[in-house]
C-alpha cells in the first residue's frame, strides 16, 4: 500500500468522510487490502461492538413484473417455477421465525401485484402484533402504498439503488428509471422508515468510478442500512457473463461504507457466501454487523433463484438459525437480543475534513 492510501485510510477512520477521488483510490488498490479490512473492523467494533443482528429472510413470492436483465426472477425468465405464499401462511412462517429467536423479519419478493395494499397491510399488521421489527423488500411502489405499509407498522424498507449510473441503469433495468428509483428511496425516507439500500458490484459495464459515485450517493441519503452484493451471473438471463468473481471488490465497497458511515447496519450478504465459503464471516470481520439467514421453507428455496448457486438450498430454517449462531460464536461475536435498529452516533464523527 502506498503512503497516499495510508493517509486516506487514516483520514477515513478519523473523520468518516472522503471525497470521490479518495474513495476511488481505495477501490483501485489491489495490493494489501488487509489494512482496509482491519480498519473497517475496528470502526465497526468501536461504534457497534461485537453483537451481530440476525434478520430472518422470508422469500414469499418469486413472481416479478419487472425485467431486470441480471435477475433470475425477471418476468421473461421462463425457466423458473413460480410460487407465491398466501398471506396466512406468511404469517405462520413469521411466527415460527419468532419462535427460533429472530427479532427482525424481512419479507422479500419480486414485484408481485397479487399482494395488493389490502393483502400487504393485513400481513404487516399481523406480523407487527408479534412484537418483531419488520423490513419490507418488495420493490418500487407508489407513495400511497409505502404510506399504507408504514401506517400498518412496517419499520424498515430495503430498496437497493443497484447503480447510480444512468446509462448502466437504463441498459440493465428496462422499463424502470433511475429517477423513479431515487424518488422511491426519498419517499421511504420521508415516511420515517429506516432506509436500506445498496448496490450490485460487478455489473457488466460498471466502472470503479461509478461505484465511487454510488458510495457518495448512499452516504448522501444517508442510508440506515447498506447491502452490497457481488454480481453473480445467471445463465437464465440475457446479460453477458463477466466470468469474474466480485467477492473482493464487494468486500472493499462494504469496508469503505463502514468507514464512511460507522454506525449504520451493514449485512454480510448471502451473495458473498455464494462466491466464497465463509464469505459472511469474512464480511463480518471487514465491517459488517448483520446477517440475514434464510427462513423460507426448504421446498421453495430453490425457486427463489435470483442467481445460481445460492447457499443453504437444502437446509431447513431451524438448521440455518443454529448454524449461523455457531459460526458467529466461532469468530468471538455474539447474536444480539435486540431488534437492531440503527443507533445514530453522529456526535462521535469528527467535524473537520
Ligand atoms: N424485487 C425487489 C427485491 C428482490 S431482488 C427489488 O428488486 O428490490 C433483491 C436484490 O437481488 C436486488 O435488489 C438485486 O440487488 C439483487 N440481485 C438481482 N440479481 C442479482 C444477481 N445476478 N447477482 C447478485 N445480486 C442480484
Ligand atoms: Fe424483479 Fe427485483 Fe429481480 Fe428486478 S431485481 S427482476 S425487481 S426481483
Amino acid at each position: 500500500m502506498n503512503k497516499n492510501i495510508n493517509f486516506i485510510l487514516n483520514k477515513a477512520a478519523r473523520c468518516h468522510n472522503l471525497d470521490e477521488e479518495e474513495i476511488l483510490c481505495i477501490l483501485e488498490e489491489t495490493e494489501n487490502l488487509k489494512r482496509l479490512f482491519s480498519i473497517a473492523d475496528k470502526v465497526r467494533k468501536k461504534y457497534l461492538g461485537d453483537e451481530v443482528h440476525l434478520r430472518a429472510l422470508i422469500e414469499f413470492s418469486n413472481y416479478c413484473k419487472q425485467n431486470c436483465l441480471y435477475c433470475g426472477l425477471r418476468r421473461d425468465n421462463r425457466c423458473l417455477t413460480r410460487y407465491r405464499i398466501e398471506p396466512q401462511e406468511i404469517i405462520e412462517w413469521t411466527k415460527k421465525a419468532k419462535d427460533w429467536g429472530y427479532k427482525t423479519i424481512v419479507l422479500q419478493s419480486g414485484e408481485d401485484p397479487y399482494y395488493n395494499t389490502d393483502k400487504m397491510t393485513k400481513i404487516i399488521s399481523n406480523i407487527k402484533s408479534l412484537d418483531v421489527a419488520l423490513t419490507l423488500s418488495v420493490g418500487e411502489k407508489t407513495f400511497e402504498e409505502y404510506k399504507a405499509y408504514r401506517d400498518a407498522g412496517a419499520d424498515r424498507y430495503l430498496l437497493r439503488i443497484e447503480t447510480t449510473n444512468e446509462t448502466l441503469y437504463n441498459r440493465l433495468d428496462p422499463e424502470m428509471s433511475l429517477k423513479n428509483r431515487m424518488q422511491c428511496i426519498e419517499n421511504i425516507k420521508k415516511l420515517g422508515y429506516e432506509v436500506g439500500s445498496g448496490i450490485i458490484v460487478g455489473l457488466p459495464g460498471q466502472t470503479l468510478e461509478s461505484i465511487a459515485k454510488d458510495i457518495i450517493y448512499l452516504k448522501s441519503i444517508p442510508v440506515d442500512m447498506a447491502g452490497i452484493g457481488p454480481f453473480i451471473y445467471n445463465p437464465s438471463t440475457p446479460i453477458e457473463d463477466t466470468k469474474s468473481s466480485f467477492f473482493e471488490l464487494s468486500l472493499k465497497v462494504m469496508a469503505v461504507l463502514r468507514l464512511l458511515m460507522p454506525d449504520i447496519n451493514i449485512p454480510a450478504t448471502t451473495a458473498m457466501e455464494t462466491l466464497e465459503s465463509n464469505g459472511r464471516l469474512i464480511a463480518l470481520q471487514s465491517g459488517a454487523n448483520v446477517v440475514m439467514p434464510n427462513a423460507t421453507e426448504t421446498i421453495y428455496r430453490k425457486h427463489y433463484e435470483i442467481y445460481p448457486g445460492k447457499i443453504c438450498l437444502a437446509d431447513s430454517p431451524t438448521y440455518c438459525r443454529v448454524c449461523i449462531e455457531n459460526k458467529i460464536k466461532s469468530i468471538n461475536r455474539y447474536v444480539s437480543t435486540g431488534k437492531g435498529f440503527r443507533v445514530k452516533q453522529n456526535e462521535m464523527y469528527c467535524k473537520a475534513n
